[in-house]
């Protein structure tokens, strides 16, 4: 989360404390084990695949054709369910840093700890956006959900209250420790039709947990086929897709959408880090939604939407096969 490389800040002499949280023991301790290990070695998997921000801010840097993603962030929480602040507050500090779109993306109400909603208090948050977007300040505020998923694919929320969102984000917080190859379980969240977007698709988590595994050709495959998003949950310790999968996903040509999933207004700013593993895993512009106009997304969530109620013999929808 530093601002620089603390290896640069070595090289250049100067001293690292001036890295937030450095202290004069860690500092010493930073340079005997620059001096001692030339070379880093490979971190374990549950610490590799991820980039510092100062190396995301470098690559974005590096790429200002894709200035345009920074224009949106398609996932974060407010005090509705487990984040710190009102819409208002996230709004007005995505509006600080450049951002035009955000999307509003509460938890659904199974996901307990969170406060998750349920479908009145849904329909009541999105009021409070109507109220907001009508005033005109921006960036223009997204109604939408993290939805939670069963391992089965299904949701938990009314589809009717999912077709009034902008952007319906499902995502798997449960049984997320399997080892064995979960590709069906992905196979069933991509064709469920209420959901326009996988959230955090591995569920992985710095240091604390791998995420599942699959067969990534065929799940990127099949979210091109039927339009599912992926996701690039820019949050840093989840960095969820990596630069990695985001390889096979471009090379399938599946749809990406790029969130910082911020608690706090403080970390909507780790959006360079999504937008860097997008550049980094060669993902085109032509396939972020990030990148769309409000009036594109719309019209793409829209008809990705369609097709998919039509065309779903597999599809999971969201309450009956809950119950079922
Ligand atoms: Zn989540």
């Amino acid at each position: 989360m530093w601002p620089e490389e603390a290896t640069q800040l070595v090289q250049a002499d100067r001293s690292l404390t001036e890295l937030t949280a450095v202290g004069p023991f860690t500092a010493t301790f930073i340079r005997t084990w620059l001096r001692d290990e030339p070379d880093t070695p490979a971190p374990p998997p549950i610490r590799s695949g991820f980039m510092t921000l100062a190396r995301a801010r470098a690559v974005v840097a590096a790429h200002p054709e894709w200035r345009s993603a920074l224009r949106a962030d398609h996932q974060m929480h407010t005090e509705e369910t487990d984040g710190s602040s009102s819409i208002d507050d996230m709004a007005v500090a995505a509006a600080a840093l450049g951002r035009a779109r955000i999307a509003i993306t509460d938890h659904s109400k199974t996901l307990r700890i969170t406060n998750g909603m349920d479908e009145p208090r849904l329909a009541a948050q999105g009021r409070l956006i109507d109220e907001r977007n009508l005033r005109g300040d921006p960036p223009r505020v997204l109604k939408a959900i993290e939805m939670d998923l069963t391992p089965e694919g299904a949701g938990d929320m009314d589809a009717e209250a999912l077709a009034r969102l902008d952007l319906v984000l499902g995502a798997f917080h449960s049984k997320l420790r399997l080892k064995d190859d979960q590709t069906d379980r992905y196979l069933r969240a991509l064709a469920n039709p209420d959901i326009d977007v996988l959230a955090h698709p591995r569920g992985r988590i710095y240091n604390f947990r791998l995420g599942l595994t699959c067969d990534w050709v065929r799940v990127a495959g099949r979210a091109a086929e039927l339009g599912t998003a992926l996701e690039i949950d820019a949050y840093p310790d989840r960095q969820d897709l990596d630069v990695e999968r985001l390889g096979i996903v471009a090379a399938q040509g599946a749809w990406v959408s790029i969130g910082t999933d911020a608690h706090t207004p403080d970390e909507l700013a780790y959006l360079e880090i999504g937008v860097a593993a997008a550049i980094e895993g060669g993902v085109g512009r032509e396939r972020v939604l990030n990148c769309l106009s409000d009036d594109a997304l719309a019209a793409h969530v829209g008809a990705v939407r369609a097709r998919k109620q039509t065309s779903g013999d597999d599809a999971t929808s969201t309450i009956a096969s809950r119950r079922g």
